[in-house]
């Protein structure tokens, strides 16, 4: 569908929603959810823009950049309205974003489902980062998900549902994203960045086929730092003897990282896992984790201790997001738990 043309890969989400769309019963509440940087809040824009386009050509609706389309693609159209956390500038200039989408802030949304659309036939709601809505919000959410009022459709975009309450999950239709393929983020890093062929094939492979680790490794001053407390990491794992220094430093450093960059700290490690694991099963020796990141060689780990520490890594990211939890414990826990498993 010309729809979608914007929207990379994800085909079979452009089928299931191209086939939503045919039918006369648009669902009022649906859940996206998949990794960051793969195109969800593209598709919900992209719907929109199709439920508000006045233009006739059935082909080009939603897809015109008329006056309306352009307002959706800016945030500024009335009948959409994004609830994110909110950001706040701090005194010194910094920006600060809150942990949680309050309930007042959902509140707001049940009163302006309320009120006719201004312009169009239909009023939308993107809650971007579902995730974040707290219990409280989540629960006062719960009504209005099961029967919005007329012509009120709800998108909920996560990349973490297992933070949310499974009433909330029952009460959408869900639609899962997958990574974008590799070839299309090598074709994206070519067209936006002159980058060697070197540097945009070791690129495209860390960015692990999300948008948001393309923009973090090609533009964030962060991205070095991060590789270094990653090659901390794995330097710590794969030494004969614990250094205890270099652990505690690690730890250290990874306390002071913000929200954000913990996540591209852990899904590179889970990265690394993955190809160490490929490495072990395929003996390849050349995995491309190592072809393209690692200079130095890692000792194996355990086979069928693979899944143990995955999901303590996942686990690990979860409490250190999403609680107040003692950082240095929690990841020299972490570390040492993946030394005990090196063969
Ligand atoms: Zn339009």
């Amino acid at each position: 569908m010309r729809m979608f043309s914007e929207i990379k890969d994800q085909n079979k989400v452009k089928t299931i929603l191209s086939n939503l769309i045919s039918t006369d019963h648009f669902p009022h509440a649906l859940l996206f959810y998949g990794p960051k940087g793969v195109g969800k809040f593209l598709t919900a824009k992209a719907i929109v823009k199709y439920f508000n386009c006045r233009n006739s050509d059935p082909k080009q609706k939603g897809n015109d950049h008329c006056s309306i389309c352009s307002r959706i693609d800016e945030e500024i159209y009335p009948d959409l309205t994004i609830v994110r956390t909110e950001k706040t500038i701090k005194k010194s200039g910094e920006e600060k974003e809150a942990k949680e989408i309050r309930k007042d802030q959902i509140k707001e949304v049940m009163k302006i489902m309320k009120y006719k659309p201004f312009e169009g036939e239909y009023k939308f709601f993107i809650i971007d980062g579902a995730e974040n809505m707290n219990n409280i919000s989540e629960n006062a959410f719960l009504k209005t998900l099961e029967e919005p009022l007329p012509n009120n459709h709800i998108i909920l975009i996560s990349h973490n549902i297992n933070k949310m309450l499974p009433t909330v999950l029952s009460r959408c239709i869900t639609i899962k994203f997958n990574r974008l393929k590799e070839n299309t983020v090598l074709e994206l890093l070519r067209k936006k960045y002159e980058l060697s062929s070197e540097e945009t094939e070791r690129i495209s492979f860390m960015a692990n086929g999300s948008l948001n680790g393309i923009e973090f490794l090609t533009e964030n001053k962060m991205a070095d730092e991060i590789i270094s407390v990653l090659d901390a990491i794995i330097e710590c794992i794969a030494a004969k003897n614990i250094d205890m220094e270099a652990l505690f430093m690690i730890s250290q450093k990874i306390h002071s990282l913000q929200l954000n960059y913990l996540d591209h700290l852990f899904d590179l490690l889970l990265l690394y896992l993955h190809s160490s694991y490929l490495t072990t099963v395929h003996d390849a020796g050349n995995s491309r984790f190592f072809k393209y990141y690692l200079n130095f060689k890692t000792k194996n780990i355990k086979l069928n201790s693979y899944n143990i520490i995955i999901s303590e890594v996942i686990k690990t990211k979860f409490y250190l997001v999403n609680t107040n939890v003692d950082v240095k414990l929690l990841v020299e826990n972490l570390i040492l738990l993946i030394r005990k498993n090196i063969l």
